[in-house]
């Protein structure tokens, strides 16, 4: 027990000057007697504000002791000293973190004097032990969060930790188990060794650890990085980092699995739609043929037009099918030739424009001045683009207006822009981009008033895509919609004149026509027929042999697939036999594939049409070839 003077403030007045930290003296009922000058120059009151206060006013609120009664209980009956750390507020406002000890100091017999209390100012060494927690816990929780195994080892190659990922990926508890073992259990022992002797200076080390053994005796391929511990500038062991990719492998696989999948379904919608386009050939050309016959009366002609417009929009289908499908089966090659971009626009428009009138839509087009004359590319594809989006803006625009805009991308001058907008139904922003889907319509199936396959928009957007452009579309949804594409572009000089062709100058040819489908042939037949040409039908290649050696023949219309000799190997044969002299060849196939046009024409065939044969390309042929 302390013997002590009755007047405090003379009690050891040297120390309660000059201490560093604060002293308050309390009376036993909590009242503040005195602070000292430290205490001031802490809390930044003055004694005089200070004296008369109950000891614990200063403490912060979220402290649970705070008034002199709630030490007096941490005290007990023993009257212990108190030591504690807890939170204050300065006079200006800042919170202060103190070391408080409060002592108790009895007379002779035991009663209580006062107490003393001494804070430290511990605030400084609190901020840096809060950032040092901050950081353990963020970096715990990069550990603790981390999609991949964290497991910590030291230089004896003794497991350390491991965070939940490395328990799931090896099997093993980390606190049971993991915590303690050998890493070697996990990586093997000479990729251990090899990482202890050189993973401070061989970034590499890490490559040849690509398998890890669980629990079960499982083998799971990993990858894996190394990482060194340093605690006070000294390499005290390594984190082992694994990230399990049997998953990603397996996922890859079934990737691959559905992408092959998707190619035989593509190549087998190839393959049927072509099934069905050889006897659309028959309906149409048979029915077009009917159609040029005089004697029919109104009824049966208007009969027959509907035939004929069934026909082509089936047809139109089947074609769109096809090429979709070819497109994605990766079975289409762009044809580039140099073009006059004004003249392809001004033919797309040529086309929309009856429906457009009929519509009493206005129809407009703007072309930058700084665009090209000549530029170097696919001209049909571009034009089948641009119909297709002419098409659709005269189709979804009941009234106003629809015009196509052509301009160097102002972001970047080696880009052709070509916008179509229009002011019709426009199209509800959250599905411009679902459009471009293959068989993606906005009105239902069911009530829609708008013909049409739905694949339009995705054979753009995979032509524009193979162009090496982009293709999008805009709308809010009420007053119209516009649809812009760009195409990366390659401008050429003006091409030579061609030779100007004159229908009426054609003069009668002789024909030969190797085809083995009898409809196929009786259409051909009879259209050649009915422009004044002598034709000689054919069944397969060896015939075409012997009736070329036979008779003089201007042209053939040569089928691909044929029995006995195919039209390549026949085609191969007459070059050989009459080199110069030969008649001119032109291949017909019903599968216009990838490298097929490459493959006749190195067989010595002239030209190359695909079937159903349009009556114009037929024309065109024979212009060429027969004048
Ligand atoms: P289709 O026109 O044959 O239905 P598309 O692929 O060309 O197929 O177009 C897909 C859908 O996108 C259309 O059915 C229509 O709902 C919407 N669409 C396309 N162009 C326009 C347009 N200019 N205005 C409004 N809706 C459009």
């Amino acid at each position: 027990m302390h013997r002590v003077n009755l007047n405090p403030i003379s009690f050891n007045q040297q120390v309660f000057e000059h201490a560093s930290f604060g002293i308050v003296l309390i009376s036993p009922d909590g009242l503040v007697l005195t602070v000292n000058p430290a205490f001031e120059r802490i809390f930044g009151y003055t004694q005089q504000e200070i004296d008369g206060t109950r000891f614990g006013d200063l403490s912060h609120p979220d402290e649970e002791i705070k008034t002199l009664h709630d030490i007096r209980e941490l005290m007990g009956p023993a009257n212990l000293e108190i030591q504690l750390e807890k939170r204050y507020i300065k006079k200006n406002g800042d919170v202060l973190w103190g070391w408080l000890s409060v002592k108790l100091f009895t007379d002779d017999s035991g009663n209580p004097l006062y107490y003393i209390a001494q804070i430290i100012d511990i605030s400084k060494q609190k901020e840096s032990e809060q950032k040092l927690q901050e950081t353990v816990e963020r970096y715990t929780s990069l550990k603790k969060y981390n999609h991949d195994a964290v497991i910590s080892f030291g230089l004896d190659g003794r497991i350390i930790n491991g965070n939940s990922m490395a328990e799931k990926l090896t099997g093993y508890t980390i606190e049971t188990e993991l915590i303690g073992m050998e890493l070697a259990n996990l990586i093997g022992q000479s990729n251990v060794d090899r990482i202890l002797a050189k993973a401070l200076y061989d970034s590499t080390i890490e490559q040849g650890i690509d398998t890890l053994v669980t629990k079960d005796g499982e083998t799971v391929e990993v990858i894996t990085s190394i990482a060194p511990i340093f605690v006070n500038r000294k390499n005290i062991g390594f984190y082992l980092i694994c990230k399990d990719i049997s998953e990603q492998k397996r996922l890859l696989l079934a990737k691959e699995a559905a992408e092959s999948t998707n190619k035989a379904k593509s190549e087998f919608l190839a393959m049927m739609s072509h099934e069905i386009r050889t006897p659309m050939n028959g309906v149409i050309g048979m029915t077009d043929i009917l159609l040029e016959t005089t004697n029919l009366d109104d009824e049966q002609r208007s009969y027959l037009e509907v035939i004929r417009k069934s026909g082509d929009t089936l047809l139109n289908i089947i074609n769109d099918i096809l090429d979709l499908t070819k497109i994605e089966a990766g079975r289409v090659e762009l044809q580039e030739e140099t073009f006059d971009l004004r003249e392809c626009i001004k033919e797309c428009f040529s086309i929309v424009s009856p429906r457009a009138d009929l519509k009493r839509l206005e129809l407009s087009c703007t072309i930058n001045h700084d665009v090209p004359d000549y530029v170097y590319g696919d001209v049909e594809r571009l034009k089948q683009v641009l119909l297709n989006l002419l098409g659709n803006a005269v189709k979804f625009t009941p009234e106003g207006s629809v015009s196509v805009k052509a301009s160097l991308s102002k972001e970047d001058p080696s880009v052709l822009a070509f916008t179509v907008s229009d002011t019709g139904i426009g199209i509800d922003p959250g599905r411009l981009a679902e459009i471009f889907e293959p068989f993606a319509q906005i009105d239902n199936f069911m009530t829609r008033k708008h013909e049409g396959t739905g694949l339009g928009l995705a054979i753009s957007s995979k032509i524009v895509t193979m162009m090496g452009g982009k293709i999008y579309a805009e709308s809010d949804g009420e007053s119209g919609s516009s649809f812009t594409f760009t195409i990366p572009l390659k401008v050429m000089a003006k091409p030579q004149a061609q030779e100007s062709r004159d229908d009426q100058t054609m003069r009668q040819g002789n024909i030969l026509l190797a085809e083995d489908n009898p409809i196929n042939q009786l259409v051909m037949t009879k259209m050649l027929e009915k422009w004044g040409h002598r034709v000689t039908p054919v069944l397969n290649g060896q015939e075409v042999i012997e009736a070329v050696r036979g008779g003089h023949y201007d042209l053939i219309f040569m089928d691909l697939h044929m029995p006995v000799l195919n039209g390549l190997e026949a085609a191969r044969a007459i070059k050989e036999e009459h080199g110069e002299n030969s008649p001119r060849i032109i291949a017909v196939t019903a599968n216009a594939l990838k490298g097929d046009r490459e493959k006749c024409l190195a067989a010595g065939m002239d030209e190359y049409v695909s079937k159903p044969v349009q009556r114009e390309a037929i024309l065109q042929l024979l212009n060429r070839y027969l004048n």
